[in-house]
């Protein structure tokens, strides 16, 4: 991803490949790998990777981004590109690994390599916190942690750097040699093994051994006893072992975890003597990576009060970029991970993925990155910035301000986080997306706050990584050439509007649909430029679809005589024949064939650019009988309408669960619906699909109450024997069914499920605490991936469909991406 001066030549000898190359002693620095998001195009060189998707079908965009370079694993696209240079390889992830490997191997540092299932993230990021001071250091970005991951982190080490912290992740046996190969790590840490993931996995003792493969070679290894029980310390790889336990004898033995109000404070013995240390955390997960960053610093000789005066300031690191509502309609994107020019150009294009105001602007810090001069890393960002069309820069940082006249752009420069708060109130912000990105030290979660809203105690978090993920499922699943509607009706299933629109359209699906005109409206006013169809189109709002360009479904020779009347000179506008196969809904059915055949023959003011139609039990295999007979009736009467239209429309009928059930009614098109938010009922427990949506709450107050005493409306709750209750701030009206009431509902409290107690109020819920500890001010989650929909869906004997639609608007949506 980086500064490396290689030639298109070496690395071809490098290689030992095939070339066609143009200019040979083009430098190359970044490899790419995703055409989106390209850095410098003519130092790029762009691998063909195949895994959901053909990587060669992106050469063309690619190209359109001015990369010139590219490794290739079909010949052809060499005739295609005569000014490109191309490298032909066998296997396009194996050359970038060996170009990774290769580059590794000319240097000597220091390198820590993280494995295990959780926590390898936030080790790495704390870890780089803690020795920072110390080292210069290059670490994987994010959790680049994959066999594409690793190779991306390593190509970014250079000569200035004397430490690399890098993590590897596998998913099945076979993948670690590869990944260790290319680390090489001096220092390994075992974060932990879960039982989860465990499917590419014959036992958990062939997960640990494939994991421990990373550290053959170490020098050291750092671990919990705990997690390796399936083997005996010999059988462990490293020279030297550093172990960590609560629970039995270690090297750095835990014998007290003691929670303070907002961190904990830990004693261990080690060396035969009792040491302490304070992490500014209290949850679980991150008291066991602190024990492991404990470890580490011991293990490589920092003394205890060094260690402990670096872990008490830790802080917390977040890898997600934030998208939420700010002041003024403004769009606030949040990014306080790192402040290097890579993350620089991921929050860029995810601010060019988020079209909903024309206008964008950055606030930035200054940045530090090793290696070149502020001379060249300003250079590189005033031209990142111009060719991600952002309208206005405010920098922050009496240092960045010296190189203003580098930037093309509306600018403003303040001295420091400070400056800017003084001059807030003067500063126009309105209609636009504003992304927030400063390195730790300038503090611009200060910034952040003054832009956003106020956030209320109740929050819908999005990860729209997952519902990426979920798309590239379905993608996985459909035959080539099929294309996908995204069903983004009902403010996408509940989870937003233009946020989600915006996502799908960046990652190139072919249509959107809607329920009704306004929405479809209110993503044309957001940018959105994808078909849009509408499905309940009603008269009223013809002019408004024809204006915004929107497609109506069209269901009954009513409806098609008034749009054609509200059509006045437009030829060929497109319309969506929706023909009723047995849901008795919408829709054409046989009986009205002649009458519409009637009206399109010869009609060029319209255009029928679907034909459909809406299987009723696609996902149930009761009723397969009857799926397969909407199918072929479907066909009937579509192939009936092609015959006398002397064209072919695009033929639909799967939704969700009909994709993988019903391979052969893929068609030309999928309407892919809840399956993209992370539910398909044909295929529960899916590892593959992943959870879109977390909703959270907070407690407000908690009361102990005395036996016999009830709790809320009507007496409802009573507590014979006393206890405690909670009251967090989530009722009806935040869509939160009366039905959950008196026990019915749970939320996870501290990890701990808890029921409600009582009825539900319009906008407070009172849960049963007896037995736990819990604070004002604690997290209550009011379903996550462990307590999910699907289950609060049959707690009160509903679908997941109708939980998610009726989370109200007042429920705050935050979006998150990384
Ligand atoms: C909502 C809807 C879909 C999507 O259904 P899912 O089960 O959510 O995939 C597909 N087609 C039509 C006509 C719909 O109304």
């Amino acid at each position: 991803m980086q500064h490396q001066n290689y030639t298109v030549t070496e690395l071809a000898q490098i290689l030992n490949s095939q070339t066609k190359l143009i200019d040979g002693q083009v430098v190359i620095k970044y490899l790419a790998i995703d055409s989106r998001s390209v850095l410098v195009p003519e130092h790029s060189l762009f691998f063909a990777l195949s895994s959901h998707r053909d990587g060669h079908d992106f050469i063309t965009d690619a190209y359109a981004k001015q990369i010139r370079n590219f490794v290739i694993t079909k010949p052809d696209y060499v005739e295609q590109y005569p000014d490109c240079n191309f490298i032909l390889v066998e296997n396009a992830l194996t050359a970038l690994q060996t170009l990774a490997a290769h580059h590794r191997k000319q240097f000597t540092l220091k390198t820590i390599g993280i494995t295990g299932s959780n926590g390898k993230t936030i080790v790495k990021e704390w870890l780089y916190q803690l020795l920072a001071t110390d080292f210069n250091i290059v670490r994987s970005p994010k959790s680049y942690n994959s066999q594409v991951g690793v190779p991306l982190s390593v190509w970014q080490i250079d000569a200035e750097n004397n430490l690399g912290i890098f993590e590897a992740g596998i998913s099945s046996v076979n993948e670690m040699q590869t990944l260790a190969e290319i680390i090489e790590p001096e220092i390994g840490i075992l974060t932990n093994i879960n039982e989860a993931h465990a499917e590419g996995f014959p036992s958990k003792k062939e997960k640990l051994i494939e994991k421990l493969k990373l550290f053959k070679n170490a020098d050291l290894l750092i671990y919990s006893p705990e997690y390796t029980n399936e083997l005996v310390v010999n059988e462990l790889p490293g020279k030297r072992k550093f172990s960590w336990s609560s629970k039995q004898g270690a090297d750095l033995r835990i014998i007290a975890v003691e929670p303070l109000e907002d961190k904990c404070s830990l004693r261990a013995i080690y060396q035969d003597v009792e040491i302490e240390c304070t992490l500014p955390f209290k949850d679980k997960a991150s008291i066991e990576n602190g024990i492991i960053c404990w470890a580490t610093l011991l293990a490589i000789g920092y003394t205890p009060a060094q260690s402990n005066l670096r872990l008490e300031k830790l802080s917390h690191v977040s890898m997600r970029l934030e998208l939420k509502n700010g002041i003024n309609q403004c769009s606030i994107i949040d990014d306080s991970y790192s402040a290097d020019i890579s993350s620089l150009a991921i929050a860029l294009d995810f601010l060019n993925q988020q079209n909903q105001h024309p206008k964008k602007t950055v606030i930035l810090s200054e940045l530090f990155e090793t290696g070149r001069s502020d001379q060249d890393l300003y250079t590189e960002i005033a031209d990142l910035l111009k060719q991600k069309k952002v309208n206005r820069l405010i920098g922050i940082g009496a240092h960045l301000s010296k190189y203003a006249s580098l930037f093309n752009l509306e600018t403003q420069f303040f001295d420091d986080t400070n400056a800017f708060v003084t001059a807030f109130p003067s500063i126009q912000f309105s209609h636009e997306t504003i992304l927030v990105k400063g390195a730790r030290r300038f503090e611009f979660a200060r910034i952040s706050k003054l832009l956003t809203q106020k956030i209320h105690d109740t929050v819908l978090e999005i990860d729209l990584n997952a519902m990426v993920n979920n798309l590239q499922f379905y993608r996985s699943k459909i035959k080539s050439g099929v294309k996908i509607m995204a069903m983004v009706k009902a403010f996408s299933y509940g989870s937003g509007s233009f946020e989600i629109a915006n996502l799908l359209q960046f990652h190139k699906v072919d249509y959107l649909a809607v329920a009704y005109a306004d929405e479809g409206i209110a993503l044309r006013k957001a940018g959105i430029t994808l078909p849009i169809m509408v499905m309940s189109p009603e008269e009223s709002a013809f002019e408004a679809i024809i204006k915004h360009h929107l497609e109506p479904e069209i269901y009954s020779i009513e409806i098609l005589n008034a749009f054609v009347n509200a059509l006045s000179n437009q030829t060929n506008y497109p319309i969506h024949i929706k023909i009723d196969s047995g849901m008795h809904r919408l829709g054409f059915d046989e009986a009205e064939l002649d009458q519409l055949i009637d009206l399109l023959k010869g009609n060029d003011n319209i255009k029928v650019e679907s034909i459909f139609s809406h299987l009723v039990a696609s996902g149930e295999s009761q009723h397969d009988e009857y799926s397969q007979q909407q199918i072929s009736t479907f066909k009937i009467i579509a192939n009936r309408l092609i015959e006398i239209l002397g064209y072919k429309p695009l033929l639909h009928i799967s939704n969700t669960s009909g994709i993988s059930r019903w391979p052969d009614a893929q068609m030309d098109m999928v309407r892919l619906g809840i399956g993209l938010y992370g539910f398909d009922a044909a295929i529960s427990n899916n590892p593959s699909l992943q959870t879109t949506m977390v909703l959270k709450t907070t407690v407000t107050q908690v009361k102990t109450l005395n036996a016999g005493e009830t709790v809320g409306y009507s007496r409802k709750g009573v507590m014979p024997n006393g206890g405690k209750i909670a009251t967090v701030k989530i009722g009806y009206a935040d869509g939160y069914n009366r039905a959950f009431g008196n026990g019915v509902g749970k939320m996870l409290i501290n990890g701990q499920l808890v029921p409600t107690i009582g009825s539900i109020c319009m906008d407070m819920t009172m849960l049963d605490v007896s037995n736990l500890d819990v604070q004002p001010g604690d997290e209550a989650i009011v379903f996550n991936q462990e307590h999910s929909i699907v289950d609060l869906a049959a707690e009160i004997n509903t679908i997941p469909y109708e939980i998610l639609t009726n989370i109200s608007q007042r429920v705050k949506r935050v979006y998150f991406y990384e």
